[in-house]
């Protein structure tokens, strides 16, 4: 539950952003790391948690070398999620960072299996190029575990060529994402 001015709901979303956040996790109760997530997010401050996407199963892929290939651990749990926030982009971020922090992840090494990995996609239209926060996403379009959640609750933001590139990818879809602790504030 949220504490304080962050209780949900209390956020004026007049003038806010749209951001897509993915969230994938493979160690430990993944589904409840992205339940607790989703939870957090929505008591960032001036953030409401907007669209869920299903709830989706793929296995470890590395694909920041630019090709796709096989990386150690069990299967992700994936979904992606839009705010309404009325956060700067970096601020947002910092929030972002702090609740992975909070569920335990360890940065041990590139691709290794994470409790809880959160990706900032997309911050409405920005083109964000800084040391440490690349908006978009720069490996999203290579991504069924992004792209297949995403054009669920933003069908407009993904093309069918992008959809086609990533189409080997394997990814199953476990079913809706599970209820919110806010009854009629998180549709999906
Ligand atoms: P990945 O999510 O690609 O598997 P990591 O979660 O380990 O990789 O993140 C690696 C780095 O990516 C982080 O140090 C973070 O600062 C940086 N980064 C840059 N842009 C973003 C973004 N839009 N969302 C999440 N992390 C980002
Ligand atoms: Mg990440």
């Amino acid at each position: 539950m949220c504490t304080g001015a962050n209780l949900p709901g209390r956020f004026d979303a007049q003038g806010a952003v749209t951001a897509y956040v993915a969230l994938g996790a493979n160690l430990g109760d993944a589904v409840t790391a992205l339940r607790q997530a989703v939870m957090a997010m929505n008591c960032v401050p001036l953030t409401d948690v907007h669209q869920t996407s299903s709830l989706y199963q793929t296995a470890p892929l590395a694909t920041d070398s630019g090709g796709e290939a096989a990386a150690p651990g069990p299967d992700y749990i994936n979904a992606v999620v839009a705010l309404e926030t009325g956060l700067t982009a970096p601020a947002l971020f910092d929030h972002l960072q702090r609740i992975e922090q909070l569920a335990g992840r360890e940065r041990s090494y590139r691709n290794a299996p994470r409790t809880l990995d959160l990706d900032l996609l997309l911050y409405g239209n920005a083109r964000i190029e800084s040391a440490r926060l690349v908006v978009p996403h720069p490996r999203m379009l290579q991504r069924a575990f992004v792209l297949v959640p995403l054009v669920e609750i933003a069908p407009d933001l993904v093309s069918a060529e992008q959809l086609g590139a990533v189409a080997h990818q394997v990814i199953e879809r476990l079913g809706p994402f599970p209820v919110s602790p806010f009854p009629g504030r998180m549709p999906g």
